[in-house]
């Protein structure tokens, strides 16, 4: 089994079990025995005859060929005493100081389990309010943000990995304006994604330049109003500026709601690809695209829908068993998230898949085929999750939620997220999630000052097949970022392998949007800018992602903060 240098430094690091010195006493393939094993071991609770060694034998398999990885806290938990497996969660923030802490207690024990947690601060009173018992003024919800943000920063140094939060405030929420800049000086709440949840009459009012209302959430009374317009371009603005507030269209997640009784979705998990209700969390997996291709004599690339759909089934037995054997870190998670046994489904290897297939990402083709691909492996997954439902019970919800009649039963309310896969994209050697590929060479300088190129391997192998691959031409290209404009390099590869930056934010959209279609959750995906894109370039991206159905959008400006963790045209 063949994995890179970089995959095994980051397992080694985090992944494997480790003696008392800190030395790692397991394998990749320990690993994926230690995972599979523990997964496939709840098919018993369904099934005493069920025989168990097989559906190990398959999960190994489909984790050490590298074809589906389930997310990081799997890997890392399973068959652990902390056995906590999922990546995503919701918390409630009430309105009183027991809540708040509350939330902070529960959001640190998640943290430290490896999960990022998602909340909304819109039933917080605003700035300014008074406080009954003790006569004094609320701080508002930016301050406590920050309160939440200093205990994900503690939790940090002895956790399995960074804590990761999601900030959610409601466009009508009185202090908006200063959550909207709340990140603005970037020292601040850095533990924190923020988005803005905005509304479809919020849109409108933008769009008709009308002024719309601030609601006090306490008293649900109208407190003051603020021009749409105004406030949409403080939004363009601060993104301009360093690619924060994100914004979601809370219509949108609550239209997908499966048990709308339930109460409404206010937040999503870290990276926004998995709303969710209050409790709840949910459990990733992806699929690597690159491995679902096949070759014909001719040299023709396709996609292999047969080991595709057989993956997808297998993936989301395997996700479905998470749920079971998962240890939860509170009473109320566990009860929440067994009601509904949402599972997220996704791919990685996306922007690689394009490539093998000679397609370039900017292209309708490519558009047009993230749908079909997206459809089938819904469509695919949701019948594996009718059949677990037969054989094992409908998610207990099933009957008050969106699929009653529609199916006979229903095993998990959700099957599909595109998780970003920052971890398991690194593991399986692919392109991360949907996202096009940032950069085709990167130079590293290694410690003795040589320098180590590190090219693309579908890149590489088309251009040594065409006797073009020298070293000389990779620093060429690491030099300038992209391919674009390197002249030995003929046309119809310069086409096909366009990166972030060469592809217009309008392409962006189109590829969120058309997974999105085909997707029960949601889409983890940055739109790139170039740094001398403009507000309207801005706003015009914010439009056409509300008109194409997309659920959120994050967006980044190239060279807009200090410290970007991706450059191109850079030695590093
Ligand atoms: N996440 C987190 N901390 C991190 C990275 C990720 O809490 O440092 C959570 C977060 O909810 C995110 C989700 O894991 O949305 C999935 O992220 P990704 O796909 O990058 O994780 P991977 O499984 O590849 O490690």
């Amino acid at each position: 089994m063949k994995i890179s240098k970089n995959a095994l430094t980051v397992l080694e690091k985090r992944y494997f079990i480790k003696d008392e010195d800190g030395k790692p006493i397991e394998d990749l393939e320990g690993m994926f025995h230690r995972v599979a094993g523990a997964i496939a071991k709840a098919d018993k609770s369904f099934n005493r005859k069920a025989d168990v060694s097989k559906t190990e034998q398959r999960f190994y398999e489909m984790m050490t060929n590298l074809d589906f990885l389930p997310n990081s806290p799997t890997l890392m938990n399973a068959g652990r005493p902390l056995g906590q497996l999922s990546a995503c969660f919701v918390l409630p923030v009430e309105d009183s100081m027991d809540a708040i802490f509350e939330a902070v207690k529960q959001a640190a024990l998640i943290h430290k389990s490896g999960g990022g947690t998602g909340f909304s601060f819109s039933r917080l009173r605003p700035k300014g309010s008074t406080v009954r018992t003790t006569g004094g003024v609320a701080s508002g919800p930016v301050s406590f943000m920050r309160v939440f943000n200093m205990a994900t920063e503690a939790v940090k140094q002895g956790g399995t990995r960074r804590g990761a939060n999601m900030g959610i405030l409601r466009i009508d929420h009185p202090d908006i304006l200063d959550f909207i800049d709340c990140k603005q000086n970037n020292e601040d709440i850095t533990n924190f994604n923020i988005s803005v949840g905005i509304t479809e009459e919020f849109m409108m009012a933008a769009e008709e330049d009308r002024d719309y209302e601030l609601i006090d959430p306490k008293s649900k009374k109208a407190v003051g109003k603020l021009s749409a317009r105004k406030v949409f371009e403080k939004i363009v603005d601060s993104a301009w500026h360093n690619g924060e507030p994100g914004i979601i269209f809370l219509d949108r997640l609550n239209r997908d709601n499966v048990v709308p009784g339930q109460g409404e979705i206010e937040s999503t998990n870290p990276c926004g690809e998995q709303p969710l209700l209050p409790y709840e969390s949910c459990n990733l997996g992806s699929i690597n695209l690159c491995n679902m291709l096949s070759e014909t004599d001719g040299g023709v690339v396709e996609l292999d829908y047969d080991k595709l759909g057989a993956t997808v089934r297998d993936a989301v037995h395997f996700l479905d068993n998470v749920i079971e054997v998962n240890k939860y870190p509170l009473e109320q998670i566990e009860f929440t998230t067994k009601q509904t046994r949402k599972i997220g489904l996704g791919v990685m290897g996306w922007a690689d898949l394009l490539l093998r297939m000679g397609l370039s990402y900017a292209s309708d083709e490519a558009v047009e085929l993230a749908g079909k691909v997206m459809r089938f492996i819904t469509d695919t997954g949701r019948e594996e999750s009718v059949r677990l439902g037969k054989e094992r019970g409908s998610f207990p919800l099933f009957e008050e939620s969106i699929y009653a009649g529609k199916y006979e039963a229903l095993r998990n309310g959700t099957v599909t997220t595109i998780a970003p896969t920052g971890t398991l994209s690194i593991i399986a050697g692919c392109s991360s999630g949907v996202e096009p590929v940032f950069a085709y060479v990167y130079i590293r300088n290694v410690m003795d000052k040589t320098e180590m190129v590190e090219v693309n391997p579908v890149l590489k192998g088309v251009l040594q097949k065409r006797g073009l691959y020298s070293d000389e031409l990779m620093k060429k290209i690491a030099g300038a970022g992209s391919l674009a404009h390197i002249e030995e390099i003929p046309e119809d590869i310069r086409k096909v392998f366009v990166c972030s930056h060469d592809i217009s934010p309008t392409y962006h959209v189109k590829m969120q949007a058309a997974f999105q279609n085909h997707v029960d959750n949601a889409v983890s995906k940055t739109v790139n800018f170039t740094h001398e894109a403009s507000h309207e370039d801005v706003a015009e991206v914010y439009r056409l992602a509300f008109k194409l159905g997309c659920k959120g959008v994050t967006i980044y400006r190239d060279g807009s903060r200090e410290n970007q963790v991706l450059n191109i045209g850079s030695v590093n």
